[in-house]
């Protein structure tokens, strides 16, 4: 079943949708009976699609969904539970799923920045941590949250290592992975080592039903310890037939599931206007290509990502969801959102925070309720979650759920 499943969603004919259906219509009399009383369900998305952690099959009919009806899930990078909570807390509100998104910076800054990260220990460690957390209370918020981790570059791979051993010993315990995907992002590497060393992964990760993204071409710009800003702008976009070159080749491995983050003229950070190009066009020609080659039905075989999706305008984004983007990182925006949120806090309270005694109300006044961190922390927190309700509007990922 596994292997039927894996076969009709990532590789093959738009037919494929309807046994999917099916196999979800099936899944509804199951849940009634035996899970109806704990596991929430969503009336608009397939059945298998549950409150928490998606993760395999549950992740390729909730990809599938947003293929076929155009909407894409925001993918947000994270560094502690303040901005996990965000997003969820976001996604609660716009009505929609949600990728939480694990950097291996902003894992290593979960564990503590004192830490040594000989040997990615911290990384490890972080990024797994801040998985438990969601874990446990992401059932909590009511909607399906993806567990995903960013760029990886080749010298990196053993922070994937050590993730994927935890997801092992989770799959051996409960039959799900602890991380949903995983990024490669071996776009400095020529292409066949690219694919090369992403099929050795995918063998891996296919056991036990870990999605996987990877890289073609280069995301221009810097994020998170990563500097592209020089690199040779060809670079910037990815052809047709690399896409469809990944395609096969990933697709001879039994129970893959893949997605790709093409580049298209894409960058990390805000620029200002001008210095983007964005191409979204050329996920529309690999598509086309793709479907030529394979002689499928199915006018987009492949699952797009769009990285760099800060400052984008909506015209873009909503152009590239047509070619089949199913999901789109915001990291720049939210970062700005967090602390836009904290300074307008610090704005208003300004006279408030100036000592632990003494406020415009009194010499004696006590400042506690107002310095207390949870205050501007929570601000923090609304801020970046009114941020992901416009990125989830811009990417019609609202009221997806029911
Ligand atoms: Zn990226």
């Amino acid at each position: 079943m596994k292997l039927a499943l894996a076969t009709l969603l990532f590789a093959a004919p738009a037919a494929a949708f309807a046994p999917s259906s099916n196999f979800g219509v099936a899944n509804t009399a199951l849940s009634m009976s035996t899970e109806a009383a704990t596991e929430k369900t969503f009336a608009k998305l397939p059945a298998s699609v549950k409150a928490g952690v998606v993760t395999g099959p549950a992740l390729k009919d909730l990809l599938s969904d947003a293929k076929a009806k155009g909407y894409a899930i925001p993918g947000v990078n994270i560094v502690g539970t303040n901005s996990i909570n965000s997003c969820m807390e976001a996604a609660a509100k716009y009505g929609g799923p949600i990728m939480v998104t694990f950097s291996k910076g902003g894992g290593q800054f979960i564990a503590g920045k004192s830490l040594s990260n000989e040997a990615d220990s911290a990384s490890i460690a972080g990024t797994i941590a801040g998985a438990k957390h969601v874990h446990e209370v992401a059932k909590l918020y009511g909607v399906p949250v993806v567990l995903h981790t960013d760029h990886c570059q080749k010298a990196w791979l053993p922070w994937i290592d050590g993730l994927l051993a935890a997801s092992e010993e989770h799959f051996e315990a409960t039959g799900e992975p602890l991380f949903s995907s995983h990024m490669l992002d071996l776009s400095e590497e020529s292409l066949e080592e690219n694919i090369g060393i992403c099929k050795e992964y995918m063998e891996k990760f296919a056991k036990v039903n870990i999605l996987l993204e990877f890289e073609l071409g280069v995301t221009g710009g810097e994020e998170d310890g990563v500097d592209n800003t020089d690199v040779d702008s060809s670079r910037l976009y990815t052809q047709p037939e690399e896409v469809h070159y990944a395609y096969e080749e990933l697709s001879k491995v039994e129970n893959a599931m893949f997605t790709c983050a093409a580049s298209f003229g894409n960058v990390h950070g805000v620029y200002a206007p001008g210095n983007v190009d964005l191409q979204p066009v050329i996920l529309h020609n690999s598509q086309k290509y793709i479907k030529e080659k394979i002689g499928s039905d199915e006018d987009k075989p492949m699952f797009f990502v769009f990285h760099g999706g800060s400052g984008s305008s909506v015209d873009d984004i909503r152009y590239a969801i047509e070619a089949g983007v199913i999901k789109m990182n915001i990291d720049t925006d939210t970062q700005w959102a967090f602390w836009d949120g904290v300074r307008e806090y610090e704005a208003k309270y300004h006279d408030f925070l100036q000592g632990q005694i003494g406020n415009p109300e009194g010499d004696d006044k006590p400042n506690k309720k107002y310095y207390d961190p949870r205050m501007m922390l929570r601000a923090g927190e609304e801020a970046m979650r009114d941020r992901l309700v416009k990125a989830a509007e811009d990417l019609k990922c609202v009221d997806v759920l029911n």
